[in-house]
């Protein structure tokens, strides 16, 4: 065939696939929101004949040939990328047959209620043979890639593409060295007092404070849209509309703002990738590190900073007088930082969260090396808190069972988390030398700090790799010693630990 005719023949194909890609997103969002649980059953069935449809569109041997003729053939950069990726993707799945890809998709769903009664009794022993079965087929799932890379690094290069074991051992040695002793200095320091955050805060008060929040932060109705959900999530459904969703608790002010924030910065990244790639793989967030670093960047290095709440907090007082009358400004932006160790890593502080994704990544490398079985793999997790974090529970709930992740095997997702808090840190350190972030934050103009992270890196979804861009952004691939070297610098003032 011509370079024409294959063109026409992928463009057809990008665009079909896309077409899916929407439906299915539209009705995982509105699953996981607002659709009556009575439909599951029914929906679930008709869900997964439109994802098998999409299995086979991804995989059809027609257009594998079409994208290998496309790949000998000039092309312009950007359908050469977006080419060669959609290429590598379905060389990842492409020789799963079917019905085990089916099985895999319903070994999934299965699981994830395991886990959920499992927690739900706070009982390992329910959610251990089916760990042990997800990691079975997980293995034999990998092994039709027939890849020469350890599996392990397989996984991890799936959500981060280039990293590997090498790199994250090192990393999470860093922060093993520099931050295990700080958080010890700060356990035997002065405490911060916390107490007022967890007042009783009147949800639908909550609610109504969120839209000033929506509003400072430049999450537009046009193209955004928040639900509430128990586990905050955000998804991208077609050009121009986002779906983000949050979690209020009445006696925590604090949660759902920082959560909002958090994820207002997943949907602003995908908001702002260059429209010239709609519907195209390209028009992706490049890797879950990138993804995670522009959410935690919002949440952490905007959303809990005194600037931010200079102009934001008069507004919080207002809706709360009660409560924070007598709390200060300053007493307030100390409380939202305050570090103390804590079980579970979605409510962990800037400084302990690495420690749990250490924690996880740990385990996960050594499950798959073998090293490691399913068996009392409670215990270990609890022995691995206490080194680390000096804490302790017998809790399964409260320990192993916490996360979904495992259950819908995303392995080799965890680290991530930690590498986008690191990743953002980077990208902040130019950025501050680049504008004037605090100011631009007391001023109320989010927008242009949006702007900068939309020039530098958003706009370019997959277009290059994470590495690329943030060389593109900072002049250098990722260094988390700007991660490292800001959280000592900020505990170590926000606990008085100088000299
Ligand atoms: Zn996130």
């Amino acid at each position: 065939m011509t370079k024409e005719e294959n063109l026409k023949l992928y463009e057809e194909w990008v665009l079909k696939a896309s077409a899916y890609e929407m439906a299915l997103s539209v009705i995982g969002v509105d699953k996981m929101t607002i659709a009556p649980v009575g439909g599951n059953e029914y929906r679930d069935q008709r869900t997964a004949i439109l994802a098998g449809e999409l299995f086979e569109l991804n995989t059809d041997p027609k257009i594998q040939k079409v994208l290998e003729e496309l790949l000998k053939e000039e092309l312009d950069g950007d359908t050469k990328k977006a080419v060669e990726l959609y290429y590598q993707e379905m060389m990842k799945v492409v020789s799963i047959p079917k019905d085990e890809y089916v099985a895999f998709q319903n070994l999934k769903s299965k699981a994830y209620n395991d886990w959920l009664e499992a927690k739900t009794k706070n009982d390992y022993s329910i959610f251990e043979p089916t760990l042990t079965k997800l990691i079975e087929e997980v293995k034999k799932i990998y092994a039709y890639r027939k890849s020469d890379v350890p599996l392990y690094d397989q996984m991890l290069n799936d959500y981060e593409p280039g990293m590997t074991m090498a790199q994250y051992d090192d990393f999470f040695a860093q922060v093993k060295e520099r931050l295990v002793p700080l958080i010890q200095r700060i356990a035997k320091a002065k405490q911060v007092d916390t107490s007022f955050l967890y007042k009783s805060y009147p949800i639908a008060k909550q609610r109504e404070y969120m839209d000033e929040i929506l509003k400072y932060i430049r999450f537009e109705p046009d193209w955004g849209y928040q639900n509430e959900t128990e586990h905050p999530f955000t998804t991208w459904v077609c050009e121009n509309d986002c779906r983000t969703t949050t979690k209020y608790l009445e006696n925590n002010i604090i949660a759902a703002i920082l959560s909002t924030v958090h994820e207002v910065g997943h949907a602003t990244y995908e908001h702002d990738i260059d429209p010239k790639y709609d519907g195209m793989i390209l028009s992706n967030g490049v890797s879950s590190g990138m993804h995670e670093s522009q959410s935690r960047l919002m949440e952490n290095y905007l959303g809990r900073t005194k600037a931010f709440w200079e102009y934001n907090y008069p507004k919080l007082q207002e809706c709360f007088p009660e409560q924070l009358k007598d709390v200060s400004l300053d007493a307030f932006v100390d409380a939202i930082n305050a570090s103390s160790p804590s079980l579970i890593r979605t409510e962990a502080d800037e400084l302990t969260y690495p420690l749990h994704i250490m924690i996880r990544y740990e385990i996960e490398k050594r499950l798959f090396s073998g090293e490691l079985s399913t068996e009392n793999l409670d215990q270990t997790w609890n022995k691995m808190y206490e080194e680390y974090l000096g804490i302790h529970s017998e809790n399964a709930k409260e320990g192993i069972l916490q996360d979904v992740h495992w259950s819908e095997t995303y392995f080799g997702y965890f680290p991530t988390y930690a590498l986008g808090s690191a990743i953002a840190a980077q990208i902040v350190h130019t950025m501050r030398q680049q504008i004037d972030v605090d100011q631009l934050l007391r001023e109320n103009r989010y927008d242009e700090i949006v702007k900068w992270l939309k020039e530098n890196i958003h706009r370019y979804g997959c277009r290059y790799t994470a590495n690329e861009i943030l060389t593109k952004a900072t002049g250098e691939p990722f260094n988390p010693k700007y991660y490292l070297d800001y959280l000592e610098e900020k505990y170590t003032k926000l606990y008085h630990l100088e000299g």
